[in-house]
């Protein structure tokens, strides 16, 4: 009797147990998946619940019990925080209503992009903001003001120093595109008409970027050896850290050309003691040999285009200034590897794509130095610029402060195929980085890095950004003779709690939203 009495009990403690496990409604569950939550090293099998557009439960799934609409079934399958890219050249796709589902990114795991990089941005921001929230997004955007854009409002393109005028004017604006919703101010200071700014000037506007914690992310003065230098660059940017308190941010770290070769070794060392002295400095870099810019910022020398490209043909017709403009070409296409090194990846003139400036100048029968401008008068040319050396790109993928970023932009393969590139051919093929160190920086450390809330982990209260890959086949398809292909594995993508891609399909819905500095309800 005593048995049976012991045994009731028993089930009625059970029950009673199993009663008050805590049920929970949700929109989605992910189960069964080998999860990465943005910050640990090692995965979890656990699940993850999301209602609305947050995470509402992340562990395991027997503690409760979850009344979903719809579940996932991620057996075999990683499940990480959507990723999120810190420089891409996505505005234009943005911009356009066909174009700003943003597949590119989407299919590689990207949830947020950013734009406004290398200096330059759609002015003024509150009202592409409105602009893009009208037409729909792809992805979410984190948006920068570019420093260029703020110089030519002010002061146009011309090659001179900003008087005090002129930089309380441009001073106006930061505040007004931080008050927007900014989350910093790039700079493109290799570029013109960023590149005619000197430190102070850059200094005094980064100054009302920190006032508003934002960051500055900057296309170095130098990449390699065209002006002050690749090392004395980086000084700069540290100098700008220095004196204006900010974060500072290096897009697309790299050693260009020959003559700046092994240094990364000199380069992690200067930023290692920058970081002991209490800057915070960190760099985005892209898994690619070859960067890529238009050709006529990659080879005609800054002076020649003081004024824009109308001023740019003027000089070129004249011979003494044309010989001047000839020779330093003919230097900056040796410092970027010799023309064999510049494959034309875009142009209006379609007969010179996918061939190199060496191949373009033999079909013409002139000097390569000569094609460029004969190139340059027919519109915009982009080229794919081979310069880079396998043992910088590694030892800078290595660094904690590095984090993943595409500066994808149509053209180079590295807009369809960075992030899953980097996973095959790092973390898989050549076992440089793990798997979590991959996913960690290009999550959550970049969110930390832009000041990006609620995003980049797979956390309770955070936004559902999450993507769910095939380990066995997420892999860049994009090259140089094809650029446009779409990368492969990606399984699901929810965006703001939404599903984006659903068994490795787009759903066609726009689930991006524009996320702002101050208010991410805006
Ligand atoms: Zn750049």
């Amino acid at each position: 009797m005593w048995k049976l009495k012991y045994i009731l009990s028993l089930i009625i403690l059970v029950s009673a147990f199993a009663c008050s496990k805590k049920k929970m409604k949700a929109d989605i569950l992910i189960k069964n998946g080998i999860v990465y939550n943005g910050i640990d090293k090692t995965p979890e099998n656990i699940s993850i619940a999301i209602k609305d557009d947050k995470i509402v439960f992340i562990g395991d799934q027997n503690a409760v019990i979850i009344d979903a609409s719809k579940i996932i079934d991620a057996k075999g399958l990683i499940v990480s925080p959507g990723f999120i890219d810190p420089h891409t050249h996505a505005e234009e796709d943005v911009k356009d209503s066909k174009k700003s589902h943003n597949l590119p990114f989407l299919m590689q795991g990207v949830t947020t992009v950013t734009i406004g990089n290398d200096g330059s941005s759609y002015f003024p921001t509150q009202k592409f903001k409105t602009l893009y929230k009208k037409q729909g997004l792809g992805t979410n955007v984190v948006l920068l003001m570019g420093h260029g854009t703020i110089r030519k409002e002010v002061m146009g393109k011309s090659d001179r120093k900003a008087t005090d005028r002129d930089i309380e004017k441009m001073r106006k604006l930061v505040q007004q595109e931080m008050d927007a919703g900014s989350f910093g101010i790039s700079t493109g200071l290799f570029y013109a008409p960023g590149s005619y700014s000197n430190t102070e000037e850059v200094i005094s506007l980064a100054k009302i970027v920190a006032k508003n914690d934002g960051i500055y992310d900057t296309h170095l003065r130098d990449e390699s050896s065209f002006s002050i230098g690749l090392i004395p660059a980086i000084e700069e940017a540290i100098e700008i850290g220095r004196q204006a308190k900010l974060p500072i941010h290096i897009s697309h770290i790299k050693c260009l050309g020959v003559d700046v070769w092994h240094q990364s070794d000199s380069i992690i060392q200067l930023i290692e003691r920058s970081k002991a002295e209490g800057i915070n400095i960190t760099a985005n870099q892209y898994p690619y040999e070859a960067s890529a810019t238009s050709l006529k910022a990659a080879v005609v020398p800054r002076w020649a285009e003081s004024g824009g490209l109308d001023s740019l043909f003027i000089r070129y017709d004249e011979p003494a200034l044309r010989k001047r403009i000839l020779e330093e070409t003919k230097k900056n296409i040796i410092r970027r590897g010799g023309p064999d090194k510049l494959l034309i990846v875009k142009a209006v003139d379609t007969i010179f794509v996918g061939k190199n400036l060496l191949e373009i100048s033999q079909l013409l029968n002139i000097s390569p130095e000569e094609t460029v401008f004969k190139t340059l008068k027919t519109g915009f040319v982009k080229v794919a610029s081979f310069n880079m050396n396998k043992e910088d790109i590694s030892n800078f993928m290595k660094q904690d402060w590095v984090v993943t970023g595409s500066d994808g932009g149509s053209g180079h393969p590295r807009k369809y195929g960075s992030f899953p590139r980097k996973y095959h051919k790092y973390v898989k093929k050549e076992k440089l980085i793990d798997i979590a160190t991959f996913i960690n920086n290009s999550t959550s450390r970049t969110a930390e890095i832009f000041k990006i809330p609620n995003r980049g982990k797979l956390q309770v209260g955070y936004y559902a950004d999450i993507i769910i890959f095939n380990p066995k086949t997420f892999k860049d398809k994009a090259d140089y003779t094809d650029a446009f292909q779409y990368a492969e594995g990606l399984k699901y993508s929810i965006i703001n709690g939404q599903i984006s891609i659903d068994d490795g399909k787009y759903t066609d819905k726009l689930n991006g939203k524009v996320l702002t500095k101050n208010n991410d309800k805006k």
